[in-house]
């Protein structure tokens, strides 16, 4: 898979992120922070080419969910899957 695009979107939206963090430092459970914890895990698993597999079964995520959300780590029926256990 060719990494390089998401690693430049990830890049950038971790730099945005934390701007957005640093504006906000009393919140630090805010959805921010949590995404920038996910983008940079995503930035992770591309330094050690487990980018792109779901992390829960290890099968590939589906490209265009890539595409949507590139620091998702999880296909879209864990992703549901763990929705459900958020909800309940
Ligand atoms: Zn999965």
């Amino acid at each position: 898979m060719n990494t390089k695009r998401f690693q430049q979107r990830l890049q950038q939206k971790e730099q945005d992120l934390q701007a957005q963090n640093a504006a906000q430092s009393l919140q630090k459970d805010s959805l921010s922070s949590r995404t920038l914890a996910q983008v940079q895990d995503a930035l992770r698993r591309i330094a050690d080419d487990s980018y792109g597999a779901c992390t829960a079964c290890g099968k590939e995520i589906e490209p265009a969910r890539l595409a949507a959300v590139p620091w998702t780590s999880f296909c879209l029926k864990d992703q549901n899957r763990h929705d459900d256990v958020i909800r309940t």
